[in-house]
């Protein structure tokens, strides 16, 4: 399969609409896309300041590139917890007044847009959204860039079609995330699906990232898939970190240890470098 098939229902979404060039995208003072590869950490979610503003640290000294957390949590069950909310949006503009980094937060319901906007250098779109075609359009009418995680047991060209609701509205920086996807496969918790990354490449000019540690749910793998996804020229990484994953109130059995980040940013320089890119620091 090579570049967009002649019945392709996406189109400013598609390999062609850019003339065939991947697409370098702006994220406050940083790139995405072509040479740029995006080195994206953080905590699940926003605890507290202390844990938040620990964890931020580490993602600057480590050579992060910008910090994601949660103040809005998509949970499975509605007796977990919801996220600090704008509590949270505070914690996360203090934490890139400290460290300078761009902060990617997600937007769950378009009622938290105007908050959200005030600190987000970029929207993550949850998995369990990428369908929420509202708030997809209305983030479109922003220009603030959005990150968008494939759905659960979404298609390739289903995720394209949601980027295509942005693109639509005149919002032109969207981010692609393969996060895994359902499966028969009961040892981890999701699939990666790392055929994914040069397939999507093959058919949009938008940049791709992998988040391992929602796929995986297991520390243990998070390191190994995301080196893959560096060598499968993957744009960009997204993970989950925490100073004491066992008392995370959420996703702690995924999060990689702080102790752990610098040396894994490490390794990742060296195979994306392999996969012709950089892990760029300041544009
Ligand atoms: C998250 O990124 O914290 C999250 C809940 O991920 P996903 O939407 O991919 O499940
Ligand atoms: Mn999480």
């Amino acid at each position: 399969m090579t570049g967009m098939t002649p019945s392709a229902p996406y189109k400013l979404a598609s390999l062609a609409a850019s003339g065939g060039e991947p697409s370098v995208l702006a994220i406050g003072d940083r790139r995405i896309g072509g040479e740029h590869f995006a080195l994206i950490a953080g905590p699940c979610t926003v605890e507290s300041r202390e844990q938040t503003l620990a964890t931020a640290q580490v993602v600057a000294d480590g050579g992060g590139t910008m910090l994601r957390g949660g103040a809005y949590k998509p949970r499975t069950s509605p007796y977990a917890f919801q996220g600090l909310g704008e509590a949270g949006l505070a914690i996360l503009a203090e934490a890139k007044a400290v460290t300078g980094l761009p902060v990617v937060t997600e937007l769950m319901d378009v009622r938290d847009l105007e908050v959200v906007l005030e600190v987000a250098d970029m929207i993550q779109i949850g998995a369990r959204n990428m369908q929420n075609y509202a708030l997809l359009s209305e983030v479109g009418r922003t220009r603030c860039p959005v990150m968008i995680k494939r759905g659960l047991s979404s298609t390739i060209e289903e995720l394209l079609m949601a980027a295509e609701y942005v693109l639509k509205e005149g919002n032109e920086r969207v981010v692609l995330c393969e996060r895994g996807i359902r499966t028969f496969e009961t040892a981890y918790r999701f699939t990666l699906d790392l055929a994914a990354v040069p397939v999507i490449k093959s058919l949009s000019h938008l940049p791709v990232v992998v988040d391992p540690s929602h796929a995986a749910g297991r520390r243990d793998l998070v390191a190994p898939l995301a080196l893959a996804a560096a060598a499968v020229g993957a744009d960009g990484i997204v993970v989950e970190l925490h100073p004491d994953p066992d008392a995370a109130i959420c996703d702690g059995p995924q999060a990689m240890l702080c102790d752990d980040f610098a040396a894994f940013a490490g390794r990742i320089e060296a195979v994306a470098e392999i996969a012709g890119r950089r892990l760029q620091a300041v544009a």
